[in-house]
């Protein structure tokens, strides 16, 4: 908007009028004192004064808005006499952003005049709109500056107070922070700390792992700088991302020797006192068979040795699954694989389910009338172990479902299905883990949390699959498949 500051009607009338007809908006003032005013309240884009008024003159005006700093950058153009107010105008007020039109107006040259000053207005504005946008993004980059200097400072401070050794690297693996403990280990801040020469290399490893853009669960050995003994710690990395761009990673060394030689003296206890238990239970459970076949069907004491067998037995499977777990860990689960009928294997595992547990039915469904080459005893022990479990786990509902069959790959599938009390999610992916067992049902149920585990090596072994199916309290499938292997079709 351009404001006319004239103590004369006509001649704002006539200003007024040439600008309109070309279309710049105009405001109007009748004294420079009125002028003062209206400058203060709203954004001029030109001022045009009239040098000779009664009151505050045209340089009086000027003079005034110098001094105001949300106005001092609104270009004036005079209006003075001719001869005797140019003089003035170019010796006082010569700066950038004035000029001046004699008296009596040509409207071109008042036009071309306004046109400029509008132009240079436009394009200030614009300059400051740029300069404002850029003063606000260079002070938001400071602020965000600021921030993740300070977090990466707390983050040094929690790394530097943890007793494992820690480390920060950029987003593309370049170490740039190391606690305190990385020297004891490592040759320089920069370096990782070398392995044990039978271990993963470090520094190809963590390339690797940055090119994945996945968390690093590592067991690596280290050693203290000095020391010749290595000890087992458990490298863990984690990218630190923000939306889906990885900014930079987080790592610890943990030392997990103490906890590896534990379990390790744990295992060799399981493995040494099963063996020992082992024989002399050979020798009961032989001496108790003699038993029960020497004394007579109406014998009063037949149903104490019948329980003592079915205790002896008992024991005897909880001894087998620990010698067997001994053997997995020492990797010493020896398979003895041939061809044999994939049906009759089943069978028999249900029939002496159906034997064991008489109060449960037991519904087959499906054939899988195949030979397959695999360990017959191993494959029976996961088919017996899935359905005394689901006997076990079923202590309301006394029925069972197995169905056994081909799959459109070729290979034998069992699926034992109860209606027992089910498995919760999140337990679903740690049953077949060693010595895992639900812990709300951990009381009511006996057991060690093994069988599962052995199931699952068996399988493996014979490059199968297997899993679980459940909701609780509305049963569980367990299922198994392996590959027929060079057994043939019959
Ligand atoms: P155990 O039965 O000796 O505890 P397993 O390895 O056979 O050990 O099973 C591990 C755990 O899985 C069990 O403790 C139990 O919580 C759960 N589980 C196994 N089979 C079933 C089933 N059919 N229904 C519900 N839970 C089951």
């Amino acid at each position: 908007m351009i404001l006319i500051v004239d103590d004369k009607p006509e001649n704002i009338f006539s200003l007024k009028t040439i600008l309109e007809l070309h279309s710049f908006p105009t405001d109007t003032a009748l004294s420079g004192e009125e002028a003062l005013k209206k400058i203060l309240r709203n954004p001029y884009a030109l001022i045009i004064l009239d040098v000779q008024m009664p009151g505050m003159d045209g340089f009086e005006v000027a003079e005034a808005i110098s001094g105001y700093s949300k106005a001092r950058d609104i270009p004036i153009l005079f209006l003075s006499a001719a001869s005797t107010d140019k003089k003035f105008i170019t010796k006082g007020y010569s700066a950038g952003g004035m000029d001046y039109i004699t008296k009596p107006i040509d409207p071109d040259i008042l036009l071309l005049k306004v046109k400029t000053f509008y132009r240079l207005y436009e394009q200030n504005r614009e300059l400051n709109v740029i300069q404002a946008s850029l003063r606000s993004e260079i002070e938001f980059r400071k602020k965000v500056e600021g921030e993740l200097e300070e977090r990466a400072g707390e983050l040094h401070s929690i790394l530097e107070s943890l007793p494992q050794i820690a480390f920060t690297t950029s987003a593309d693996g370049e170490i740039e922070f190391v606690n305190e403990q990385w020297l004891d280990y490592a040759p320089s801040k920069r370096e990782f700390p070398p392995t044990h020469p039978d271990d993963l290399d470090l520094g190809r490893q963590w390339a690797k792992t940055v090119v994945s853009g996945k968390a690093l669960d590592l067991e690596v050995r280290v050693r203290r700088k000095g020391s010749e003994d290595y000890r087992c710690h458990l490298l863990r990395a984690i990218p630190v991302r923000e939306g889906d761009t990885i900014t930079k990673w987080v790592g610890t060394f943990t030392d997990i020797e103490d906890q590896k030689q534990a379990v390790k003296r744990k295992d060799e206890f399981i493995s040494i006192a099963s063996h020992e238990l082992k024989t002399p239970l050979t020798t009961i459970k032989a001496y108790v068979q003699l038993l029960d076949r020497s004394i007579g069907v109406e014998d009063p004491t037949r149903t104490y040795v019948e329980r003592a067998l079915v205790q002896v037995q008992k024991l005897d499977n909880l001894i087998v699954d620990l010698l067997d777990l001994s053997k997995i860990e020492s990797g010493k689960l020896k398979f003895n694989k041939k061809p044999f009928y994939f049906e009759t294997t089943l069978s028999n595992a249900v029939e002496m389910i159906r034997q064991t547990y008489p109060d449960y039915e037991i519904v087959r469904k499906g054939a899988a009338e195949v030979e397959i080459y695999g360990d017959e005893t191993r494959i029976e022990q996961v088919i017996i172990n899935y359905l005394t479990n689901a006997v076990k786990y079923s202590p309301d509902r006394k029925e069972v479902l197995i169905e056994s069959g081909l799959q459109p790959d070729g290979c034998v599938y069992v699926r034992v299905k109860d209606y027992g009390i089910g498995i919760r999610k999140d337990h679903q992916q740690n049953i077949f883990g060693k010595y895992y067992r639900v812990e709300e049902s951990a009381n009511r149920f006996q057991g060690l949390g093994i069988g599962l585990y052995i199931c699952a090596e068996i399988i493996r072994r014979h490059e199968g699959e297997f899993g679980v199916e459940s909701e609780p309290g509305q049963g569980s499938t367990f299922y198994f498949s392996v590959p027929v292997g060079t057994g043939t079709f019959i």
